[in-house]
């Protein structure tokens, strides 16, 4: 049975995509960028996630735990994910939610008999998107969900950072309907500072769906110090129009929202604490850049 860990499924988002959609969201990403929204989606594999918010102390957790996974600091339950087993014991003994396990492993066909629960939703644009992590990096779950939609009429798209081999690429491209593909940073060695890798790979796969005209979308997160600079998007800008013209890019404004997910993580969040969104004043500017070089800035 083909599977994959997903650790969302989002309904009814207006963000993802066309219209009204199902976002399901797959874990495992070859990149690592220091700004990731979703850093539970990092790694394939289920693990272990504390939520301090909602934890009593109650200590019911480290008492349920045969093999001393789990101890109490300044900063609440902290996990040792070496020494724990994913036996579960905690997730019980837990009695607000506060220990779970951060995804659930899923089948083509569980995925499918969700999908179909949203379908009254739709309508004529909506559908599903596969996002992550990197939905191409669980290739044969994520081409047998696109696949499956499209059998039954259902419109799918990928959000994806297409670091994969080219055969992987153009697998995708058939089965999909939309690539949403980001372009983080144009400079190679900026982008690999930024995420761990290098962007050739990434550049060159977005070249090969444009010669073959792949329904394409660009989506350039605008994440403050590392990429909302006026050179990368002038960068990103000039790449996309050589191209084509017809390629809309969207700049998608810096979310705030993550921050207590790597707190939950323990791990160092980039950003002041007060960072907010980039004001629409500097998108707005951003965004003529874009249409300077005959671009549709969305
Ligand atoms: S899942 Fe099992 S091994 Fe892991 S921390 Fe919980 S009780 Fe311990
Ligand atoms: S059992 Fe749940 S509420 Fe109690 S200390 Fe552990 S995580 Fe917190």
């Amino acid at each position: 049975m083909i599977t994959a860990n997903v650790f969302d499924i989002k309904r009814f988002s207006i963000n993802d995509g066309d219209g009204i959609r199902t976002t399901i969201f797959v874990k495992g990403c070859p990149l690592a960028c220091k700004w990731c929204q979703n850093p539970e989606g990092l790694i394939p594999e289920i693990r272990l996630w504390y939520a301090r918010n909602i934890c009593v102390g109650c200590k019911s957790c480290i008492a349920s735990c045969d093999y001393g996974a789990l101890k109490w600091d300044d900063r609440g339950i902290a996990i040792d994910h070496t020494a724990c087993t994913r036996c579960g014991k905690c997730v019980v003994a837990c009695p607000t939610g506060a220990i779970r396990f951060d995804a659930r492993e899923m089948s083509v066909a569980e995925a499918l008999e969700e999908i179909e629960k949203d379908r009254p939703f739709y309508g004529t644009d909506g559908g599903v998107t596969l996002s992550g992590g990197e939905c191409m990096a669980s290739p044969a779950f994520s081409l047998g969900v696109l696949r499956g939609c499209r059998e039954r009429g259902i419109n799918a798209q990928i959000e994806t950072s297409l670091y994969a081999r080219p055969e992987t690429v153009e697998a995708f491209s058939e089965a999909a309907d939309k690539i949403i593909a980001d372009i983080k940073l144009i400079d190679p060695a900026r982008h690999w500072l930024a995420t761990g890798v290098d962007n050739t790979l990434i550049l060159s796969n977005i070249r090969h769906l444009a010669a073959k005209d792949a329904n394409l979308l660009i989506r350039v997160p605008l994440i403050p110090g590392f990429t909302d600079d006026e050179e990368n998007i002038r960068g990103i800008a000039k790449f996309v129009a050589s191209l084509a013209k017809d390629i809309p890019v969207e700049l998608l404004n810096f979310n705030p929202m993550c921050r207590e997910k790597y707190e939950s993580l323990r791990e160092t969040y980039q950003f002041d604490p007060d960072q907010r969104e980039i004001p629409q004043e500097r998108v707005h500017a951003l965004k003529e850049i874009l249409t300077e070089h005959g671009l549709v800035a969305i």
